[in-house]
């Protein structure tokens, strides 16, 4: 978020640094903005589906994002976030310790995602799971949920986020098969392809809020929570080097890839939830670098 500041102030000299050192600063400030609100009310961020956005407001107001109470830190900030499907306009309400109220309808840039579409599959053979893994499976889902309600004071969140693991990216977020004509569960992730056991560091600082080493689809699972709500989740790790409780600093080693639970083959899959709201990692950090 900070990298946005820097970029609305310093354009000119950032566009003559990417010509100079590559073209790393441009895909950042796709959809980032600043819409100020009042003179000292501002958001910061990715108005766009997946996006989050930094709000600054005076200490001790209240806000209301989408009809919802949220957590405003003791020196104003806050945070909110839209969903892949997330209607154009988003009521955000603000009152101010100094009486002003503020209602905004939020805009929200539609997005473009890649769906594939395949027809003539013959029917699905695959059975319904047995009671055993159906009740696993809600446990695990309950578990994950209950992670993601933490609404800690903290705002890790305000780092400017960096890659928990490098490698080629095989997967996006937002994506989506519509089998003979069934859409299936989007793809909430960014995966990135990476050999079992690369390393994964904590992309922003936080608190861990699940360490479960198999999870029936997710398998070796990690939660960290930036603070306010917003938390990262690992999937498909070979080993966990951390457990529920620590708290982790930006860069610190947290796990290795694996290819565990449910999936194709060895890749790091990273989500990010602002509660229920899922947003994109990669709206986050700068374009991958896999040299
Ligand atoms: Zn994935």
């Amino acid at each position: 978020m900070k990298r946005a500041i820097i970029f609305q102030y310093f354009s000119p000299l950032i566009q003559s640094l990417s010509l100079v050192f590559g073209l790393s600063f441009i895909s950042l400030n796709l959809y980032a903005e600043i819409r100020t609100l009042s003179n000292d009310i501002n958001l910061e961020g990715n108005f766009v589906q997946g996006g989050l956005v930094i709000g600054k407001t005076p200490p001790n107001s209240r806000v209301i994002f989408d009809h919802k109470s949220i957590r405003v830190s003791s020196n104003g900030t806050f945070i909110i976030g839209f969903n892949r499907d997330e209607p154009s306009k988003v009521n955000l309400e603000i009152s101010t310790p100094d009486g002003r109220a503020i209602n905004e309808d939020i805009r929200v840039n539609k997005r473009q995602y890649n769906i594939q579409r395949i027809d003539g599959l013959p029917k699905s053979k695959v059975t319904p799971g047995k009671p055993e893994v159906l009740s696993r499976i809600k446990k695990e889902a309950a578990q994950a949920a209950h992670a993601r309600k933490r609404d800690d004071e903290r705002f890790d969140y305000l780092e400017s986020f960096i890659w928990p693991s490098s490698g080629r990216i095989s997967g996006v977020y937002g994506s989506q098969r519509v089998l003979n004509g069934k859409p299936k569960r989007p793809h909430f992730g960014v995966d990135v392809a990476a050999p079992i056991g690369a390393n994964v560091v904590a992309p922003a600082s936080g608190v861990v809020t699940l360490a479960n080493p198999d999870m029936f689809y997710s398998g070796g699972t990690i939660i960290l929570d930036h603070g306010h709500g917003l938390s990262s989740t690992f999937l498909h790790l070979s080993k966990l080097l951390v457990k529920t409780g620590d708290r982790i600093k930006q860069g610190e080693l947290i796990a290795k890839v694996g290819a565990t639970g449910r999936a194709t083959g060895a890749h790091l899959d990273w989500r990010m939830n602002l509660f229920e709201r899922r947003v994109d990692p990669q709206l986050l950090v700068p374009p991958m670098d896999t040299k």
